[in-house]
C-alpha cells in the first residue's frame, strides 16, 4: 500500500506519537518529527543515515513563535523574518535553553524558518510542538520535490507521505547566521542574494564553493544523481568529449539538437530562473533512471536563483 496520503489528521496522530511523516514545502519536502522527541530525533537522522554533526532545521508556523525557540533576535534578523517569512529563508540563531542539542549538533545556536505551504501550516497548527525537518532523502542524494519522489526512497522506512503536489520553489532554503549581529550567507537557495540585500544591505557569503570555486575537494558531494555529472558552459561544446556514450543533458533555455543526445531536459523554454529552479531536482531524478553514462548539464546565468542552481549542479558533480 502506498505511504502517499493527504489526510492531515493521520499525519497529526503518527507525529504526536513520535513517528516521522515527510512534509511538504514550498523549497523540498521534509523529514518531520517532534523537536522535543528524541525517539523521533534519532529517527530522522537513522533514516537518511545523516550524520550526527549536520543539525536539523526548525520548522514553526510564525514569527511569533520565535521566541519559544531562540533566546536573541538581531535587528537584521528581525527585518528578514518579516520580509520573507513564510518563505525559503533559514535563520540561524541563538539557541533557548529547552531546544536539545540533537537538532543543533550540540551548536549554541538553532536553524529556524517558517515553510510556505498551506497543508505544512495546517499541520504546524495542529501540533503543539515545532517540526525539525531536514531534506527527505538520504544524506548526499537528490532532494525530493514531489511525494513519489520520497516514497521511492523511504516506503519502507517511514509510514507516511503528507502529499502537497510538486514543490513549487524547488530548491532548499536559503540559510543566514549571524557574527556579532552582521548576517553571513552559508548556503545559497530559493531566495536570492540579491533579494536579500535589498532588505539588509551587504551579506558576507561563506559558502565553500565560493572560498574555493575550483577545487572541487572542497565541495560538498550532495544533491547527487548516481549517473556521472558534469557541468559546463557550452553543452555542444561538450559533446564530441563524449563519443559513444549515452548521454543525458540538462539544458537551461534552448533545445540541443544532436543526434548523438539520448535523453534531453530543458529547464525553461521561457528563460526563467524561479522555473529552473523549480524543476531542477525532478530533472536530475529522470535523468537518473535513463541508465546513461554522462549527464552534462549547463551552467545556468550566475545571477539570482541561477547563482544557486550552478551550487547545486557544482555539488551534484562531485564524486
Ligand atoms: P537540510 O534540511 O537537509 O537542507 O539541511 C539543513 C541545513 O541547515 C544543513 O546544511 C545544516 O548544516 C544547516 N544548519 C542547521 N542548523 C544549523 C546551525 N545551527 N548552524 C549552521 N547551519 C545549520
Ligand atoms: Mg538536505
Amino acid at each position: 500500500m502506498s505511504i502517499v496520503s493527504t489526510d492531515i489528521s493521520k499525519a497529526v496522530q503518527l507525529l504526536n506519537n513520535e513517528e516521522l511523516v515527510a512534509i511538504p514545502t514550498e523549497t523540498v519536502y521534509g523529514l518531520a518529527g517532534n523537536i522535543f522527541s528524541e525517539k523521533a530525533v534519532k529517527a530522522i537522522f537513522k533514516t537518511k543515515q545523516r550524520p550526527f554533526f549536520n543539525p536539523l532545521i526548525v520548522h514553526i508556523t510564525s514569527a511569533d513563535k520565535l521566541d519559544e525557540i531562540v533566546r536573541y533576535v538581531p535587528e537584521k534578523a528581525k527585518l528578514l523574518a518579516e520580509a520573507f517569512w513564510p518563505g525559503p529563508l533559514t535563520l540561524v540563531l541563538p539557541k533557548n535553553n529547552n531546544i536539545p542539542k540533537l537538532i543543533t549538533a550540540g551548536k549554541d545556536t538553532v536553524a529556524v524558518r517558517v515553510p510556505n505551504h498551506p497543508k505544512t501550516l495546517e499541520l504546524l497548527n495542529r501540533l503543539d510542538f515545532p517540526l525539525a525537518a531536514p531534506s527527505a532523502n538520504p544524506f548526499g542524494s537528490i532532494s525530493p520535490t514531489t511525494a513519489e519522489h520520497v516514497e521511492g526512497y523511504f516506503k519502507d522506512h517511514i509510514k507516511m507521505v503528507l502529499d502537497g503536489g510538486a514543490c513549487q520553489r524547488g530548491i532548499e532554503s536559503t540559510i543566514i547566521g549571524f557574527e556579532n549581529d552582521e548576517p553571513t550567507l552559508y548556503r545559497l537557495g530559493s531566495t536570492s542574494v540579491e533579494a536579500i540585500e535589498e532588505v539588509i544591505g551587504a551579506v558576507e557569503i561563506k559558502n565553500k564553493k565560493d572560498i574555493a570555486p575550483d577545487a572541487p575537494g572542497m565541495l560538498d558531494r550532495h544533491y547527487a544523481p548516481q549517473t556521472k555529472t558534469i557541468l559546463v558552459d557550452s553543452i555542444s561544446e561538450n559533446i564530441s568529449n563524449h563519443e559513444g556514450k549515452r548521454i543525458g543533458v540538462l539544458a537551461y533555455q534552448d533545445c540541443i539538437d544532436d543526434e548523438r543526445i539520448t535523453f534531453q531536459i530543458v529547464l525553461s523554454q521561457s528563460k526563467s530562473l524561479l522555473e529552473a529552479a523549480s524543476k531542477l531536482y525532478d530533472a536530475l531524478h529522470q535523468l537518473d533512471k535513463q541508465h546513461l553514462d554522462i549527464i552534462i548539464a549547463e551552467r545556468l546565468p550566475d545571477v539570482d536563483l541561477g547563482k544557486s542552481i550552478n551550487d547545486r549542479l557544482q555539488r551534484a558533480t562531485v564524486r
